[in-house]
């Protein structure tokens, strides 16, 4: 039947996009990425203002803020307010909902995510499908509750079926997320994925290199470990990612001792 095998076909190359995409997680980029599209952006490079990040010690990797009236925000409901009709990438207008990001403003703890999925994008909220519960069971696992910490991601808009952010797509959406982080001031920030990992860390790293270590995010102690998406494609993975957030959470505990 044509329909059955229109379903094979789908089946497959949702097998084929799984498999690329976690030996890129693991190993890195693929030398050719045709999954990978050429964002057409509307602002440009040129219009940045020379206005970094500055809570927390200015990072000399972090390029400026873009001189634009949210970088004055004092607030996060400031900034979700003067953000959330954001067009500067073409997910603007394929988004359903912008989604800036939840929890407790006073968050010790930030997990940031890649970028919405379908559920979010109706929702407005990030991780709540399927790998959102998984999330929050880990979260519960090492005794954090989903309310007490801070959950976004690197973009605020959701990538038509679910692609990677295109490079231009992060590099407008980013500002956002380092203004969310200089107002909430975490103590330490939980990377979910690789597309996290790399873009708030300013490196080209594999996950497998990126894991298991402490980085530094303008001061603030980071981890990278397995997106919850990653986890419910391959089950290997939940191991080495209950053994990060045990050491994420004793860090933690070292943290709050002090
Ligand atoms: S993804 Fe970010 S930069 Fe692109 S439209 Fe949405 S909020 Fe704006």
């Amino acid at each position: 039947m044509p329909g059955s095998l229109h379903d094979d076909a789908r089946r497959l190359l949702d097998d084929v996009e799984r498999f690329l995409r976690q030996d890129e997680e693991l190993n890195g980029p693929l030398l050719l990425d045709p999954r990978r599209p050429e964002a057409s952006v509307t602002a440009k490079r040129s219009d940045r203002a020379a206005m970094a990040p500055k809570l927390f010690g200015a990072s000399p990797s972090l390029p400026a803020y873009p001189p634009e009236p949210w970088t004055a925000s004092s607030t996060l409901e400031e900034l979700r307010t003067a953000i959330c009709e954001c067009q500067k990438c073409p997910l603007g207008k394929t988004r359903t909902k912008f989604v800036f990001g939840v929890g407790n403003p006073r968050a010790d703890i930030v997990l940031i995510g890649e970028a919405p999925g379908a559920d979010e994008d109706l929702q407005g909220e990030p991780f709540v499908g399927r790998a959102g519960q998984l999330l929050n069971k880990i979260i519960e696992a090492v005794q954090f509750k989903r309310e007490e910490v801070f959950i976004c991601n690197i973009l605020k808009c959701r990538p038509p079926n679910n692609r990677q952010p295109a490079p231009e797509e992060i590099e407008h959406c980013e500002p956002y997320l380092w203004r969310q982080l200089e107002l909430l001031q975490p103590k330490l920030i939980l990377c979910l994925g690789l597309t996290a990992g790399q873009a708030l860390l300013k490196t080209k790293e594999s996950l497998g290199k990126l894991r298991g270590q402490w980085h530094s995010y303008c001061g603030i102690p980071t981890m990278v470990t397995f997106h919850p998406a990653a986890l419910l494609r391959n089950p290997n993975w939940k191991r080495p990612t209950w053994e990060d957030v045990q050491a994420f959470r004793k860090r933690y505990e070292e943290m709050v001792k002090k």
